[in-house]
């Protein structure tokens, strides 16, 4: 059997090359006859697996003869266009003798289909064929057929290898993003944990192809940071392989977690190649013009957001289930689905809802958005000229790490009674520690924590604390392509509608609910824990529910929603009720923000601070102007209006500046910071350059030179 397998190992190997071989010269098809050729050579393969299969199907004498006929027949069927075309061309010559030029191909998308399906049905009919001669069956119904053929090592290696190949050999032609995106797709797809049934392959895969996508991600986040307007072909190209890869995760984690159902999988991995393959073919279509720029293009950027959450949310709930099955397997869809409409509904509803507000919750989701994430920050911290602001960041990032590795062991005991219990330890926010029945025992110690640390934090350092580097929202919000997205604050159609430091009528509504859901939540829970009531809600605590849909589902979809509501909408539309308590200390706190000189502001034409601001805190140049300060409770101290700052005028002022200044101590001087430029050009800065990318013209200039007031500095 180990030599049936080599053998058709290397005769999978040759096919692959031949057929990368063919793609290429698809690829470069000019002309009818060109094209004519390549789907010629393409059918007589599938002609001869055809063939080789009715052997396989049921080996006997007569099914060798049977398969030479259908093999034979194919083949004679498929030479007819060849020779139709070429006919036609020859007439061409001799109607047009010299002045022939050949024509070029009449449909060309019909022959990127064309292609792809030829290539695709030659490698179901080899794919069959293989697991055949290798000794497996194949049973079931054609989709069942079609599905474990799709999902088996001769289909996704040989499909790896000829994408991979195809990539290396058009090299040349394809642009340096486009090629690392394509080689980190054929790795993908060699990665398939379906192609072999032996745990240390499902572990391996599993792990490495989550690292790769992981990789791919990150990748492509940060080159459409780097592109704000991407190649019309590669936008459309990147929006349907993440679509594709939400697919793939999700059929991934359905074979995982039910044990072997791979259709949803198989259709993500046709699919990917589908697409793959007609991009190849089609390759001129790359490069030929630009699209929309992606920050006036929100719902090309929704479909970005919402693919890659939700191939990161399967892919959490996979890598969950593979590292800690008996854990997991006790705690997503418990419920039956059965019984009246109604209980069927419900149990939907229930197991839905756990298991999203479970893998949000998870270490391994955790981790994996915080290496992505955080990767993005990094890039970040590299272009932030501010030290402090740095400084934050890295603090922001270590935050986000012992959150990940601390948060999943006090919340799955919390949320799913039946998980294993683990330390049961108060965390900073949790339902506030009003009444918390599950974490009855330590109320007094969350309560200190909550209020105590976080009210004194909030109120000597500003919001900041909390949401710009307690908070896991920090990190997501705060790389590179996501804090770029902050754009979508003035243009989505929800997000501009709360700009600047005001609290609206919707703003005030939002925030009303939420803190009347937690004090109604707060107060369910305590009577239940006397025994007065017995509530619960999806068959948790109010509070732990209240918790898992703000901080699990709403948070997330909200997220995915920026281009419409905008980046740190939980601050700007004001429903978390963790950043509201936070608002109410920053209030009556020291934080607020300085300008060194109001005359600088006034001359100012940038008015890059505002333009910076994730929060989109709008009006702040005005106060600057006359106040030559700032102070708002919305304001949650990310400091990219001091990093964006032309003159480095601004700076952050809090309990450092207080203290220094009632002991009389001199203030030091700004560090990694610029110092003030009044009365020359202001350098290009991140808010500038994104305008410039999109509005080519003059950069704006300071038109006075004003003098200043004396600089602080910090
Ligand atoms: S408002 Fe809430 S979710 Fe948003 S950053 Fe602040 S604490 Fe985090
Ligand atoms: S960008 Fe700087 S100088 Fe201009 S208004 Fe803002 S703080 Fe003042
Ligand atoms: S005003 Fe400045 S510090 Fe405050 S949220 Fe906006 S950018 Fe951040």
């Amino acid at each position: 059997m180990i030599a049936t397998d080599a053998i058709l190992a290397g005769i999978a190997a040759l096919m692959a090359y031949a057929t990368a071989v063919l793609i290429k010269w698809a690829s470069e098809a000019k002309t009818p006859v060109h094209a004519s050729v390549v789907t010629f050579l393409l059918a007589m393969m599938v002609a001869m697996f055809a063939g080789a299969l009715v052997y396989f199907v049921a080996p006997s004498r007569s099914s060798i003869i049977e398969g030479l006929w259908l093999g034979s027949a194919l083949m004679s069927i498929s030479v007819i266009p060849f020779f139709l075309t070429y006919l036609n061309e020859v007439k061409q010559r001799v109607a047009e003798g010299h002045r022939f030029t050949p024509r070029p191909i009449v449909h060309p998308y019909r022959f990127i289909a064309a292609v792809v399906a030829l290539v695709l049905v030659n490698e179901l009919l080899m794919g069959a064929t293989f697991q055949l001669a290798a000794g497996s069956v194949l049973s079931g119904g054609i989709v069942d057929v079609l599905t474990s053929v799709a999902t088996s090592p001769w289909f996704l290696f040989t499909m790896s290898a000829e994408m991979a190949l195809t990539t290396y050999f058009l090299r040349d032609r394809i642009s340096a993003g486009l090629y690392r995106v394509l080689l980190l797709q054929s790795l993908i797809m060699f990665l398939s944990p379906t192609a072999f049934a032996l745990g240390a392959w499902v572990a391996f895969s599993v792990y490495l192809s989550s690292a790769t996508m992981i990789v791919l991600f990150i990748y492509l986040m940060e080159f459409i940071y780097r592109h704000r307007q991407l190649d019309a072909a590669f936008s459309h190209y990147v929006g349907a392989l993440l679509g594709i890869y939400g697919l793939m995760m999700a059929g991934q984690f359905i074979w995982l977690y039910f044990g072997g159902w791979a259709d949803i999988f198989a259709l993500g991995i046709v699919a990917e190649m589908v697409v793959f393959f007609a991009a190849i073919v089609g390759l001129e279509r790359f490069g030929q013009g630009l699209g929309t720029p992606w920050q006036l293009d929100a719902n090309w950027t929704f479909g970005v957001l919402a693919s890659i959450f939700v191939a990161e949310i399967f892919m959490g709930g996979l890598l969950a289930v593979q590292i800690d099955p008996a854990h997991y397997a006790g705690t997503f869809f418990t419920l039956p689905l059965s019984g009246s409409a109604g209980t069927i509904a419900y149990h939907a509803i229930y197991n839905g809802f756990w298991f999203l507000a479970g893998v949000t919750a998870s270490t391994w989701f955790l981790t994996m958005m915080g290496i992505e994430m955080g990767a993005l920050v990094l890039f970040k911290i590299r272009e932030t000229p501010n030290l402090e602001n740095r400084i934050r960041m890295v603090l922001m990032m270590s935050c986000y790490a012992v959150f990940a590795v601390f948060f999943p062991s006090i919340y799955y005991h919390a949320a799913f009674p039946n998980a294993p219990a683990q330390a049961t330890v108060p965390v900073l926010g949790w339902s506030m520690g009003i009444g918390s029945a599950v974490l009855a025992a330590s109320a007094l110690t969350v309560v200190i924590l909550t209020y105590a640390i976080m009210g004194t934090l909030t109120a000597l350092f500003g919001r900041r604390v909390v949401c710009s580097t307690f908070c896991t929202a920090a990190l997501m919000y705060q790389g590179t392509t996501l804090d770029a997205m902050k754009s979508f604050n003035r243009s989505g159609p929800v997000g501009r509608k709360y700009l600047g430091s005001r609290f609206s009528t919707a703003y005030s509504i939002s925030t009303g609910v939420i803190l009347g859901s937690l004090l109604l939540a707060s107060t369910t829970s305590y009577l239940d824990s006397t025994g007065v009531w017995n509530v619960k809600v999806l068959g948790a605590d109010p509070t732990v529910f209240l918790f898992s849909i703000s901080f699990g589902i709403l948070w997330y979809v909200l997220f995915v929603a920026v281009p419409y509501v905008g980046t740190y909408n939980c601050v700007t539309m004001g429903w978390c009720y963790t950043g509201a308590i936070s608002q109410a200390f920053h209030k009556i706190g020291l934080f607020k923000l300085k300008v060194r000189s109001k005359d600088v502001c006034k001359a100012c034409t940038t008015l890059d601070c505002a333009k910076s601001c994730p929060i989109g805190l709008v009006n702040m140049p005005g106060f600057f102007r006359t106040k030559g300060e700032f102070r708002s409770s919305k304001c949650c101290g990310v400091g990219d209006c001091v990093s964006a700052c032309p003159y480095g005028n601004m700076y952050i002022y809090d309990v450092r500046h207080w203290v220094r200044g009632k002991l009389g101590l001199p203030l030091p001087a700004p560090r990694g910071t610029k110092l003030p430029m009044v009365g020359a050009s202001p350098p290009p800065s991140a808010t500038t350059a994104t305008r410039a990318t999109l509005t080519p013209g003059p950069a704006p200039s300071v038109r006075a030179s004003p003098g200043g007031d004396p600089a602080p500095g910090l």
